[in-house]
């Protein structure tokens, strides 16, 4: 696949110019924790100083700064924000195929920790803001480059930061954000490209299970913390919590399933359990891949991830013990409703526990029609011919949620879209080992950026 009506001379000479920075990017080590954002930051604007642009760099604490780039207009219009983070999660160089933090490039890929998450968007937004700025700024109201520091650990959160404290760089109309913007192939070949308009929050717990002391020479009928907080860990894992449609597009579930009668069970809360299932177990790859992009949709999620006693002696039953789970829960829902679900699993438990909340962060959404989602789909339309952006929720965190917090009218949406590697082959490499990306998905994500603006601020 080729980007359409772009001159391929341009697109060789972008292939270059974003791969070369990806390479240096991706060679300033920014795993987090601890970060060290700030060489980024000072990257950026030694990048943008030498095509004449002064950006400012800013955050706490001197080590782990931001950087934001502005550029206004020929006249005045809306401001769009392209957003992305300068920290990478860290890596461990002896499972990887090539070293992570060199930015080798090799058969048409750049390896290294950052390649898809994100510092591709680095290279992709400092080559479209050098374009925009040297076409005249042919363009209405502002464009904002903001490149901010621990979105991956969030200790500090560069976002929340620059949202707190620096609204009169960051605040706006339009974000465009890391996120989003897979694709995958249906079975009749069209491209159905996902559109992150909102994400799930986050209520993660403990819950602390209490037992008898005591000889472990004789078993405890009741009162093992131990067997409490296996039954807890059983019993969250199993528990079907009540499934909502809420943040359930129906296009989407249109676009994935092409059998009539399923589809209209899983739009029917009544059905839609037993309809994943079979969905789940169909004999067709492309059915199997929509049960797992649909069911997290469903409502919320438990995630036992560690399991702790206080013992100390293998002879003694410990006092307590405890499980941590990771809970996504959908937009619209708070604390207490999970809290509730939390009682109806663990209803069963023979055991003493009580929940300890360790961080709750209400999922949010923008409107799934605005200007901003008709720009993305026309810039698609033209650069990838049928291909569809199709809105829907994303199960998992991103920093848009500090700016719709922050600014309630802003339309914040995650879309980074590729063009030759599929959803199949980038999503496995997030956080992973040997991360790369081809050297032609990186120019088409400038193109893409530079295409948006136009269009938004057109
Ligand atoms: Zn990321």
């Amino acid at each position: 696949m080729e980007i359409a009506g772009i001159d391929p001379e341009l697109i060789a000479r972008l292939e270059r110019e974003t791969t070369a920075l990806l390479s240096a990017l991706i060679r300033i080590d920014t795993s987090n924790p601890p970060g060290n954002e700030t060489a980024v930051a000072q990257f950026l604007d030694d990048y943008f100083r030498a095509h004449g642009l002064e950006g400012e760099i800013c955050g706490e604490p001197a080590e782990r700064r931001s950087f934001v780039l502005r550029l206004t207009g020929s006249r005045p219009g809306p401001r769009l924000v392209l957003m992305v983070h300068e920290d990478v999660v860290p890596a461990a160089a002896e499972h990887w195929t090539e070293p992570p933090f060199e930015g080798v490039v090799k058969d048409g890929y750049i390896w290294g920790r950052g390649a898809i998450d994100v510092k591709n968007l680095l290279a992709a937004f400092c080559v479209a803001m050098r374009r925009l700025h040297e076409g005249g700024r042919q363009f209405a109201g502002e464009v904002v480059f903001v490149a901010e520091a621990d979105e991956e650990d969030g200790t500090i959160g560069g976002a929340r930061w620059l949202c707190s404290q620096r609204p009169d760089l960051v605040a706006c109309d339009y974000l465009v954000n890391e996120g989003g913007g897979e694709f995958l192939t249906m079975p009749g070949g069209e491209r159905l490209y996902e559109l992150h308009v909102g994400e799930k929050g986050t209520a993660q717990f403990r819950i602390l299970v209490s037992g008898e002391s005591g000889h472990a020479s004789v078993p405890l009928r009741h009162g093992n913390a131990v067997v409490g907080a296996a039954d807890v860990v059983r019993a969250l894992h199993d528990y079907e919590p009540r499934l909502s449609l809420e943040t359930v597009p129906a296009e989407y579930v249109e676009l994935l399933v092409s059998d009539p009668s399923l589809r209209a069970r899983l739009l029917d809360e009544r059905s839609a359990r037993a309809a994943l299932a079979e969905l789940s177990e169909s004999d067709s790859p492309g059915d199997r891949l929509a049960a797992d992009l649909l069911a997290p949709l469903y409502g919320i999620t438990f995630s036992p991830t560690i399991v702790h006693s206080s013992g100390e002696a293998v002879n003694v039953f410990p006092p307590s013990a405890e499980v941590t789970v990771d809970c996504r829960m959908p937009v619209r829902w708070t604390q207490d409703r999970v809290a509730a679900e939390v009682e109806a699993a663990l209803a069963g438990v023979d055991a003493r526990w009580e929940i300890e909340w360790l961080g709750t962060i209400d999922g949010n959404a923008s409107p799934a029609d605005t200007r901003l989602r008709q720009a993305i789909t026309a810039v698609m339309g033209r650069l990838v011919p049928g291909s569809r952006v199709v809105p829907i929720h994303s199960v998992g965190f991103t920093d848009s949620n500090w700016f719709r917090a922050a600014f309630p009218a802003v339309v914040a949406y995650n879309f980074a879209p590729f063009l030759v590697d599929d959803a199949e082959a980038v999503t496995p490499l997030f956080h992973n080992v040997d991360e790369r990306i081809s050297v032609r998905d990186l120019a088409f994500q400038s193109v893409f950026a530079y295409e948006l603006v136009r269009e938004v601020l057109g």
